[in-house]
């Protein structure tokens, strides 16, 4: 079911999207080779936790950390552990907060020092993207119109899309109605409504769409062994356009 959110609900959601977005400032301002990603994932709990937040990826579904921390051909849920960040890597950062009983999510690839050319366009097109994307997000606009402005920008540009996974409606809980994929048709989809939160969050690949999970159970990795992008972030939908919640 999708809900719908009054304004003093949505006045909380920004308040979890302040300290989500906050979290992720200071991770790439501390941001070094030589760091681990257990070290980013303590400065993310630190954060969300002294700004009066609760890490709400912390247990989700058993995950083991405050923030999934997935290094370069780690897509999503990379569990934060020992794996050194060496320069040139890049690392997405994909966390939220809850506040008063009201969620948040976003994330952001950094790069570790200098990068190469191509996987510095890849970051720069996947948060382009992201953007284009968010201008899709009109009140009576479709859910198939975000997915399709995504799937054009990226496949035009030469990359793998992600589609096992994608991007969800919150609120109360993390992972709510409906859910928002980085391809599909214009004109397809569920009907964007005032007062509507959803995440938008591409996962693009240099190479090749496909992906698959680690014995661990967690981490989806390409199968190209090539780097992937994921910005995110959570959007309300009202009548003057969308508004990000969790703009840095
Ligand atoms: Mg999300």
């Amino acid at each position: 079911m999708v809900s719908i959110k009054s304004a003093s609900e949505i006045a909380k959601m920004a308040e979890a999207g302040k300290i989500a977005a906050h979290a992720l400032n200071v991770v790439g301002e501390k941001l070094r080779p030589g760091m681990t990603t257990l070290d980013i994932d303590k400065i993310v709990h630190r954060e969300i936790t002294s700004h009066g937040g609760e890490p709400n990826f912390l247990h989700l579904y058993g995950f083991p950390g405050s923030a999934c921390v997935s290094v370069n051909e780690e897509v999503i849920h990379g569990i934060p552990g020992g794996r050194k960040l060496r320069e040139g890597d890049i690392v997405s950062v994909d966390l939220g907060a809850r506040y008063k009983g009201w969620n948040s999510d976003t994330c952001y690839t950094f790069a570790v020092g200098e990068i190469a050319p191509e996987v510095k366009k890849l970051l720069e097109d996947t948060e382009a993207s992201l953007y284009k994307a968010i201008e899709a997000a009109q009140v009576g606009a479709r859910i198939g119109d975000i997915s399709h402005t995504v799937e054009v920008y990226c496949r035009e540009r030469g990359y793998g899309i992600v589609q096992n996974y994608c991007g969800h409606g919150i609120g109360r809980e993390v992972h709510e109605d409906p859910e928002v994929p980085n391809h599909g048709k214009a004109g397809h989809g569920m009907r964007l409504a005032e007062g509507m939160t959803i995440c938008i969050e591409p996962m693009i690949n240099l190479v090749g769409d496909d992906v698959h999970t680690l014995p661990n159970g967690w981490t989806v990795v390409t199968d190209s062994g090539s780097y992937s992008a994921h910005f995110e972030h959570m959007v309300h939908i009202t009548a003057n356009g969308p508004v990000i919640l969790t703009k840095r």
